[in-house]
């Protein structure tokens, strides 16, 4: 039977990491048990074991060994930060020993239902402050399981200030059996703030080779291991990118959209027409992707404000009313943000990929393409660019998507992109 580290793939360090913490977690509960009304005790065991920022490892033979109350997931999109944060969170919940994958911890946890799990998704650009502090209130009680109180929050980048202070706090003076499991790109200070990181230890993961995706892909998603090899090279090491592509036929029109620009490429009209596209179609991407909850949540709000009576009180409550619609409005149209944002960045490392296969072609370096269908296409690319040539287009869609996550406007920044892969 797999375990809960199973879908983590490519990633036996942190894997081996995270196990033997767990095993010291488990061993921690062992010691509070012989000692049930000491929580200091407790705090003081787990405490013994924190590691100071930068230092690694601690003698094997301690019980205690490699839990700690913070952690930091990082590493690039699609690599699995938050699969696992999950998995680590099962494993802390895990009663028979350290994430079996079939016992009641491990299954609640990973089906989202744990009672004390806690799972932070941002919708929006950013996670607020009072979303932070009912967390941070919540996380203090006692595990209702008698094992630990687990707070994931994927996408820690998107802290707003306030709420990294609130969970600053926390950090600093966790209650005795609660764990923070934060994921983010990485623990530049943009990312996540510097006196948050020294108070967590980091799992650092890297991207996952294309086989090991091909394999998973495989094994978990039943998935026609050619279908599996081809969408896992297509994907560049996003194992959930590797998996739409494989199974859904709108992602991969999408997909060969964007790879049909370089050819499309012949004048200055044509290269702002395919800025233009490419926008467009991010946004359409984006809207069909928030459509439906959007409608639910408001119907679900209209509901619930229908449901209040007329008379006395009625104008404060109209009040009230148009006050949840439009709070209700930002937090859509700032999901709708985000999911615009991702579907042009998927779009532009799709043809960062293009690029970088052409780049390897003139370099005659004898690197697997990432886009094996559109390779006779690159070896063209590269016979008529040359290295620098591809280079220079490479770097040009980096520095759009530089751009755009420096918030500069994406039709000025993908226009900017265009322009210099047609003139080369
Ligand atoms: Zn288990």
């Amino acid at each position: 039977m797999p375990d809960v580290f199973a879908d983590l793939v490519g990633q036996d360090e942190a894997v081996d990491t995270l196990r033997r913490a767990a095993a010291a977690a488990a061993a921690v509960l062992r010691a509070a048990a012989h000692r049930p009304d000491d929580a200091d005790e407790l705090a003081a065991l787990v405490e013994e074991v924190e590691v100071a920022p930068g230092a690694s490892g601690v003698s094997p033979g301690d019980p205690g060994a490699g839990m700690t109350h913070a952690w930091i997931f990082t590493g690039p999109p699609g690599s699995g930060r938050s699969v696992a944060a999950r998995a680590f969170a099962a494993a802390l919940q895990c009663v028979h020993g350290t994430g079996c994958g079939t016992c009641p911890g491990c299954h609640t946890t990973l089906a989202g239902t744990h009672a004390d799990v806690r799972l932070v998704v941002p919708e929006g650009l950013s996670i607020g402050v009072s979303e932070m502090r009912a967390l941070v209130l919540r996380a203090a009680s006692t595990p209702s399981g008698g094992r630990w109180q687990v707070v994931v929050i994927e996408d820690a980048d998107r802290l707003t200030e306030a709420a990294g202070n609130a969970l600053l706090k926390a950090v600093e003076e966790p209650p005795p059996r609660t764990v923070f499991l934060l994921c983010a790109p990485s623990t530049h200070p943009d990312d996540i703030s510097v006196t948050i990181r020294s108070r967590c230890r980091v799992v650092p993961l890297r991207q996952p080779p294309p086989d090991a995706v091909a394999e998973v892909l495989a094994r978990r998603d039943g998935i026609a291991p050619d279908v599996a090899r081809w969408a896992a090279a297509a994907a560049q090491g996003h194992v959930g990118r590797a998996r739409r592509l494989a199974r859904d036929p709108e992602a991969r029109k999408r997909r060969d959209a964007v790879l049909a620009v370089p050819r499309r490429l012949t004048g200055v009209g044509a290269a702002f027409d395919a800025a233009s596209a490419l926008i467009e179609a991010a946004e359409a991407e984006a809207e069909a992707s928030v459509a439906e909850t959007d409608a639910a949540e408001r119907a679900a709000l209209e509901t619930a404000l229908g449901a209040g009576g007329t008379g006395r009180g009625a104008a404060g409550a109209i009040r009230g009313a148009a006050g949840q619609l439009k709070e209700l409005e930002k937090r859509q149209k700032s999901r709708a943000t985000r999911a615009q944002r991702d579907a042009l960045d998927r779009a532009l490392v799709d043809l960062a990929g293009f690029y970088r296969d052409a780049l390897t072609m003139a370099l005659r370096a004898s690197v697997a393409p990432v886009h094996t269908d559109t390779a006779s296409l690159a070896e063209a690319g590269a016979r008529k660019w040359d290295a620098e040539g591809a280079l220079r287009r490479l770097e040009a869609v980096l520095a759009c998507r530089a751009a755009i996550e420096a918030n500069v406007k994406p039709r000025i920044a993908v226009e900017a992109m265009m322009l210099a892969l047609w003139k080369g």
